[in-house]
């Protein structure tokens, strides 16, 4: 019987999502210059997360392996980059 089953890759986090979308929390709560419409903040994020390498991992207990690659100030710069092309080209109406 074969060891790999299909259904564990539910089991498989890219922790730097779950940092990008806590930190663009803390990033829009601080940064009231950017609209936070449901467009412009999953827009940010997609971008962000296009340029930030993902770092998978099983449990999402621990944040430091990852967080040793990519540190905190380099995703919420990453986060103003981001939101800056998407106030110059906005999808919201
Ligand atoms: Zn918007």
């Amino acid at each position: 019987m074969s060891k790999i089953n299909l259904y564990d890759i539910d089991m498989l986090r890219n922790i730097n999502e779950i940092r990008v979308w806590e930190l663009a929390q803390i990033f829009f709560q601080k940064h009231s210059e950017y609209c936070t419409c449901r467009e412009c903040i999953l827009d940010t994020v997609a971008i962000t997360l296009n340029r930030i390498r993902p770092h998978y991992q099983i449990s999402e207990d621990d944040y430091s392996e990852a967080k040793n690659k990519v540190a905190d100030e380099e995703i919420l710069e990453t986060l103003k980059l981001a939101a800056d092309k998407v106030k110059k080209h906005p999808h919201h109406l």
